[in-house]
């Protein structure tokens, strides 16, 4: 699939495995109902990893966030509104690696839109230091909203 570049995060990394933003969308296009549409585009954010395994062989693992709604229907609202955060895309990946036997190292994290500065940002800098970010939007840089940036990345 033909996709942009994703922006390096150092700026001065190595760049994008293409496997990345390619697997983020082939994500989207096979979800039933595909996350293609604006709503969709807006509404999750897909982080994909590469890692290497113990044998030495470099592997894709693509996680979306859980939104915000969804938590809503499936256990209620929650207690507090600071709750009403739903699950960032980037920290579930980071649970799947946290129980992994096999994972040698990670070697590069997209994430459609930068890792947040609240929360996914200090925590991958922390679990994670010195392996590169690759994003298409950050909301401090790109007056642009995310789901139309996203159609144009992706040629959507
Ligand atoms: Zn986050």
């Amino acid at each position: 699939m033909a996709v942009r570049i994703p922006v390096s995060y150092p700026a001065w990394s190595g760049p994008c495995n293409v496997r990345l933003p390619q697997e983020a969308l082939a994500y989207r296009v096979r979800q039933n109902p595909p996350l293609t549409t604006l709503e969709y585009l807006g509404g999750f954010n897909i982080t994909a990893w590469l890692y290497l395994d113990k044998g030495g062989h470099q592997h894709v693992i693509v996680n979306p966030n859980v939104r915000i709604a969804d938590l809503i229907r499936q256990f209620g609202p929650a207690d507090t509104p600071d709750a009403e955060v739903g699950f960032h895309s980037e920290f579930i990946a980071a649970e799947w690696f946290r129980t992994q036997r096999d994972v040698a190292g990670v070697l590069q994290i997209f994430s459609e839109r930068i890792p947040c500065r609240e929360r996914c940002g200090p925590f991958l800098k922390r679990c994670y230091p010195g392996v590169p970010w690759y994003y298409y939007y950050d909301r401090m840089t790109i007056p642009e909203k995310p789901a139309t940036v996203l159609k144009r990345v992706y040629n959507l």
